[in-house]
């Protein structure tokens, strides 16, 4: 199912970000150990009473070079756009400021719910004051505190009541993917070059507004594919299209939805900082990968250029060692007929399932080969581990010591699995137990 997502939206210095994490940290969170992921968040898994939903903080999204009251109205379009709910946040404090209507305004063009939260209501006396904000032209507004964390399950309560009941399955037949990188990399170039290459099967059923701009196409041996659109590929020429938080935004709502997410490489720009950024969060969010390096026409090559580069991408991305790699020219089509082959091929490898016995024989002969830790006259002991999850594999190892399971060990039986079993392009999570 494709979550619901949810959007905040307000003028600077209402407490949007403080609001974004309160909600998120109602969630329990997962540990990062992808670098540099954790910090800047503006879009984040929540759950509130059994409900799943995305959440964003627009007010994270700078466009650089842009007067204030653009930035605002910018950040407003992307919560239309994305949203299925908006929170729009005001400050009791300031009471209604002519950039308050303004968002106002902007919000009443659209037909999404907007639930409005008047925040900084810190104490009782403040409460009288929310009503005031009937004014907006909004259903009730509820009064919260972020910092405090009043009200906030009020607000959720409104917010789920929001949620779109009717939202399609999504669909399990056919491999889903997308591609993310930063602006320019050659996205949109990619995705019309591939459904340029294979049969685009026309839907006649009418999907969802959020369905609508995927597209399903066939591969030459009839394995079928679901791309999910990511940079906004098809409206062009919004100020915010440029900002490297919305590239970020999008990347994350694609992420979400595929089952193998293609990271793409500039060759002619090498590799960025953002770059590492956006692939970090496909391998935390557990999806396959397929590392795409584009515009391989612009480069001058020699003998060694492909293999250099393939070291300076493994020596970035060293987290992502089990990644393919593949150069490409969505201008020259150089082998752009191998992505689709190289999807199937880590989407099996995400689903891959392996009997206990086999698993525990390679574990067997993993431990004779590098005996476990030990310290203080005591030896880690691995009794059992067994698969519990596909996409991505994911494998419970039973012990007598949890803490005496040292990453390197861990590192070593995950490349033993590898060795052993068909993972390439899928990460694997290894959950460490003490027996009971
Ligand atoms: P944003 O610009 O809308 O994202 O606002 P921030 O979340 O950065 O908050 C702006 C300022 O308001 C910070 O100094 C926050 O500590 C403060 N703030 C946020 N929520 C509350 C609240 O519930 N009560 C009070 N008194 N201050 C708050
Ligand atoms: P996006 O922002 O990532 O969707 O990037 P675009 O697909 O809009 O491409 C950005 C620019 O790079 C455009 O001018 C494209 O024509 C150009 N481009 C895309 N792919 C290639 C390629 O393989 N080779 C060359 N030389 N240019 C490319």
């Amino acid at each position: 199912m494709a979550k619901p997502v949810v959007a905040i939206v307000g003028r600077p210095n209402v407490g949007k970000s403080t609001v974004f994490n309160r909600i998120a940290g109602q969630r329990v969170s997962i540990v990062d150990d992808a670098p540099g992921v954790t910090r800047d968040r503006i879009y984040t898994s929540a759950e509130w009473l059994g409900h799943e939903f995305n959440l964003i903080d627009t007010g994270g999204i700078d466009i650089v070079d842009q007067p204030f009251v653009v930035q605002i109205k910018e950040q407003a379009e992307i919560a239309i756009e994305e949203a299925d709910v908006i929170v729009f946040v005001t400050s009791v404090r300031e009471g209604i400021t002519d950039a308050d209507e303004n968002v106002a305004r902007l919000l009443y063009r659209s037909d999404k719910p907007v639930v409005l939260a008047v925040n900084k209501v810190d104490n009782q006396e403040l409460r009288q004051d929310i009503y005031d904000y009937y004014a907006l032209g909004f259903d009730e507004p509820i009064g919260i505190s972020g910092v405090h964390g009043i009200g906030v399950g009020d607000l959720l309560d409104e917010i789920i009541k929001h949620f779109p009941t009717d939202i399609e399955p999504e669909d399990e037949t056919r491999i889903r993917f997308s591609l993310i990188g930063r602006p320019n990399v050659g996205k949109s170039s990619l995705v019309n070059a591939i459904l340029g290459e294979n049969r685009v099967i026309v839907s006649d059923i009418a999907g969802t507004t959020r369905d609508a701009i995927d597209t399903r196409f066939a591969a030459a041996n009839g394995t079928e594919f679901n791309m999910i659109d990511t940079a906004g590929l098809r409206k062009r020429g919004k100020a915010y299209e440029n900002a490297e938080k919305y590239s970020v935004l999008r990347a994350m709502s694609a992420i979400d939805r595929s089952d193998v997410v293609l990271v793409v490489l500039n060759a002619e720009e090498g590799i960025r900082e953002q770059d590492k950024k956006i692939a970090g969060y496909a391998h935390e969010a557990g999806r396959g990968i397929i590392i795409v390096v584009n515009k391989w026409d612009t480069l001058k090559k020699d003998n060694h250029s492909l293999n250099n580069f393939e070291q300076a991408i493994r020596a970035n991305f060293a987290y992502l060692d089990y990644a393919p790699i593949v150069f490409v020219s969505a201008k020259s089509k150089q082998r752009l007929n191998q992505i689709p082959g190289m999807i199937e091929h880590v989407s099996e490898n995400q689903s891959r399932r392996i009997t206990s016995s086999t698993l525990n024989d390679v574990l067997l002969d993993a431990i004779a080969t590098n005996p476990t830790p030990s310290s203080n006259g005591k030896r880690l002991r691995i009794y059992y581990a067994t698969q519990v999850a596909v996409k991505p594999p994911t494998f419970i190892v039973f012990v007598n010591d949890p803490d005496m399971m040292h990453f390197s060990y861990e590192r070593f039986l995950e490349n033993q699995l590898r060795n052993a079993f068909e993972f390439s392009g899928t990460p694997i999570h290894i959950i460490v137990r003490r027996r009971k």
